[in-house]
């Protein structure tokens, strides 16, 4: 028996519209499905401007670029996180500036910011990593009125203070990768209350066009395209769904796995949503290898981002290389079966697996 990382959760809602769609004709980016799973999209958060994009690593570019960043820039990014928004960061020509991340919400220490500033810092990145909301009101009190871009990425469904996550950035970024727990198979969003910006980061993802074929700015295509804004649609209007159904993953994974294996904590502020089971074990490779050979895709978290090579700057990062030692995916979808959830359980705790 193999059990993966994560699938998606599909049904006749996507099914229905993606067939509409295609009957329609209507499978570019310009569609009813596209303007209709941005207004789902912006009343679920609660923010006024949403544009969907191709991917979410593209609409951190997009944010990034409406916002005026570029070269000669530095934009604060958590040392623990994918590496999606150092990236985006790099390919809009700026310098990613790292700083660790806290022992408790594993998000951006804003303690820790205000050393990494300098007069060239133009934003800074926080990541709601794993599903835990970083502390935005400490982070606006530690950068004053620069821009904040939020990585919602891995966070669909959590809250920050009472407040859905995606609406506590100047510019709040969503991806709907096949392995989020809001999927279009690639996907992401750009969400802002700015109208002037979200303005200009529409203009930036239509090749710059503010009326056809003339171009006002240097623009680039980032658009999502209708078929899979049909996808989206149905993902949306299924989302407290999807968001529950991944939360009784995470309840059994909490009952089967004994107390000696540690968890994630949560700030008091915080509600957490599901986005992929996380335990942290000090013997984790050993455990991985047990893992692995019994068929089950656990993995191993990301490496602080400055021990890559585009991204490496000497400095110690430990609060993210102790979690990197340590924290470990488990396999956790919508749908994933009791009897899945007891086998990774098994394996994790080195029994035999009954099958
Ligand atoms: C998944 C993810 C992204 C964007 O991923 P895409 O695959 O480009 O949609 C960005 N940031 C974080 C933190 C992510 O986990």
């Amino acid at each position: 028996m193999r059990i993966p990382l994560s699938n998606v959760n599909l049904s006749s809602v996507e099914v229905g519209y993606v067939n509409d769609a295609l009957l329609s004709e209507w499978i570019s980016g310009t569609g009813g499905y596209v303007t209709r799973f941005e207004a789902a999209l912006a009343e679920k958060i609660g923010c006024e401007y949403v544009i969907a994009t191709a991917n979410g690593t593209l609409g951190l570019v997009l944010a990034l670029q409406g916002l005026g960043v570029g070269v000669g820039d530095e934009v604060i990014v958590p040392a623990f996180t994918f590496a999606a928004p150092a990236a985006a960061v790099k390919l809009v020509g700026a310098t990613p500036v790292f700083v660790d991340v806290h022992p408790v919400s594993w998000t951006i220490d804003p303690g820790l910011v205000e050393e990494r500033l300098s007069p060239r810092t133009a934003a800074v990145i926080a990541v709601d990593v794993i599903g835990h909301p970083a502390d935005y009101n400490a982070l606006r009190q530690a950068v004053g009125t620069l821009p904040i871009i939020q990585d919602a990425a891995e966070a669909h469904g959590s809250e920050y203070c009472g407040r859905a996550v995606g609406s506590q950035g100047d510019v709040s970024v969503f991806s709907f990768h096949a392995n989020k727990a809001i999927s279009t198979g690639e996907g992401g969003a750009v969400l802002t209350d700015d109208a002037e910006l979200a303005a200009q980061m529409r203009l930036i993802a239509n090749h710059g066009m503010s009326a056809p074929y003339w171009h006002n700015v240097v623009g680039c295509n980032y658009r999502m395209s209708n078929l899979v804004a049909a996808v989206g649609l149905g993902q949306v209007q299924r989302w407290d769904y999807l968001i529950d159904a991944r939360d009784i993953i995470a309840e059994r994974y909490d009952e089967l796995l004994p107390e000696s294996i540690g968890r994630r904590l949560r700030e008091k502020w915080a509600t957490l949503a599901t986005w992929l089971y996380c335990v942290l074990m000090d013997n984790r490779d050993e455990v991985l290898i047990r893992l692995n050979g019994a068929g089950v895709d656990a993995r191993a978290v990301w490496r602080p981002l400055p021990e890559m090579p585009p991204y490496r700057d000497g400095r110690d990062y430990p609060v993210a290389q102790s979690i990197s030692d340590r924290a470990l995916f488990l396999p956790t979808w919508a749908g994933m079966r009791r009897y899945q959830v007891e086998a990774v359980t098994c394996a994790l705790v080195g029994d035999k697996i009954a099958t």
